[in-house]
């Protein structure tokens, strides 16, 4: 089974009270499809780097098992850059600088290979690019889409409109509270199924997660840890695990969701314990069917 995703390919600058990296590899597609790769399913990515994108980070994701069959590269073009860093509260991001540049003229064209996915995820990046992309495939069974603050406050109607062709809506409190004008976060779930999906994951950071549909609500907490090093991608880690899950086992029933929600929540857990993708480049299945279990037991009353 395969699934599409098409989000940003980046070098991040990233300062945390941990440390600091510079030009390092990430991008919302890259931490989803690293994420995802861990389970039986093939991850069909879509984005544009320049010809600053190191060699080195192509290989990894191909080693990976990702298809990079619709990843372009722009002669003379500059990466995706962004840069942050996160002060006292490890939750909230501070963006210090977003330059899109080779995503600023960037038209995707799917490969005809991708079309026929029975899975799609939109991961943060332009609404109209996730539109474009969404419009090109032929009838995917799930489409899943992620967003951030940039594009709620800048680009509202795009963002509303990709919210309404889509199944499920990933987001975290602060952006489900921005998106919706509610503060009571499941008041704001219930708004956004009236914009549209059927569903909605909202992500609380080092309080968990939760899911929501019109009958339905499940709560997990978030893998206990000591102490984070990056919080960078851990969103886009979650969705990778989360997506993961669901494309290799095929199954969309109220359970497999659940499950769905404990497998994002541990590869996020991993993905915060160093910078950039550094913990997911060692990972192993067995590390993770580890945490699960553990999680899924911290659950049992
Ligand atoms: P997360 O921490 O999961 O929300 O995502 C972090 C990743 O999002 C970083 O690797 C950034 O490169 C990427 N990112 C930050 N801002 C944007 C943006 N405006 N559009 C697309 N990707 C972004």
């Amino acid at each position: 089974m395969s699934i599409v995703v098409v989000g940003s390919v980046a070098l991040d600058s990233v300062e945390t009270p941990a440390g600091s990296v510079e030009a390092a590899l990430g991008g919302s597609a890259v931490y989803f499809a690293t994420a995802a790769s861990f389970f039986q399913t093939v991850v069909r990515l879509v984005g544009v780097v320049g010809d600053d994108f190191d060699q080195v980070h192509v290989d990894f994701l191909r080693d990976r098992g990702v298809d990079l069959t619709g990843l372009e590269r722009v002669a003379g073009g500059k990466t995706f850059h962004w840069k942050g860093h996160y002060l006292q509260d490890l939750n909230v991001a501070q963006t210090l600088a977003t330059e899109l540049n080779v995503f600023g003229d960037f038209q995707p064209k799917l490969p005809e290979t991708y079309r026929d996915s029975d899975y799609l995820f939109l991961a943060n990046i332009h609404p109209t690019l996730q539109l474009q992309v969404l419009r090109q495939m032929h009838a995917p069974r799930l489409k899943v889409c992620d967003t951030m603050n940039l594009w709620i406050e800048t680009t509202r109607q795009e963002l509303l409109q990709t919210i309404r062709e889509i199944d499920v809506l990933i987001l975290n409190d602060g952006e489900a509270r921005q998106l919706t004008g509610e503060s009571n976060l499941i008041r704001a779930a219930h708004a956004i199924l009236a914009l549209g999906p059927s569903r909605v994951v909202v992500k609380k950071g080092e309080h968990g997660a939760f899911t929501l549909t019109q009958d339905s609500f499940f709560a997990a907490p978030a893998y206990p840890l000591e102490q984070i090093v990056d919080p960078t991608g851990a969103g886009d880690t979650f969705a990778g695990g989360f997506m993961g899950y669901i494309v290799s086992a095929q199954d969309l029933s109220e359970q497999s969701f659940r499950k769905a929600i404990l497998y994002g929540t541990v590869l996020a857990s991993f993905n915060v314990q160093d910078f950039s993708l550094n913990r997911q480049r060692h990972l192993t299945y067995p590390e993770i069917e580890e945490r699960f279990e553990k999680l899924a037991e911290s659950m049992r009353i």
